[in-house]
């Protein structure tokens, strides 16, 4: 699978999160999306750099919600996450959700990347 292919699959499959997340009562907005490589936080090797990955905040009604509140929904959101294909919870990062199938080293970094 070509980069752009799983770009365009990562699209779909974040369209159809939002989706689900909506009919559970939850609202997304983007967090951390694409990373330019030329900024200088993060993992060096993130999916982010690669729009491969997409962090989201969590809304119920008109409120952001934080801590536990956060945690309980990302995961559960994750369930549906991993059940489409999506890469497997960071359980520090709850809000991320990338793909990379197989776990393809994308960047040379000799490591898979999240
Ligand atoms: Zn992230």
């Amino acid at each position: 699978m070509t980069l752009g292919e799983k770009q365009r699959e990562f699209n779909y499959m974040t369209a159809l999160l939002i989706l689900h997340a909506r009919q559970l009562g939850y609202g997304f907005t983007n967090g951390d999306s694409y990373r330019d490589p030329r900024v200088e936080y993060g993992h060096k090797y993130s999916l982010h750099r690669s729009r491969l990955a997409v962090d989201y905040n969590v809304f119920k009604a008109h409120t952001y919600l934080r801590g536990k509140q956060a945690k309980d929904v990302h995961s559960l959101i994750h369930d549906y996450w991993d059940m489409i294909g999506g890469n497997q919870r960071i359980k520090s990062d709850l809000n991320h959700y990338s793909y990379n199938p197989g776990d393809e080293i994308l960047s040379g970094s000799g490591k898979p990347m999240r």
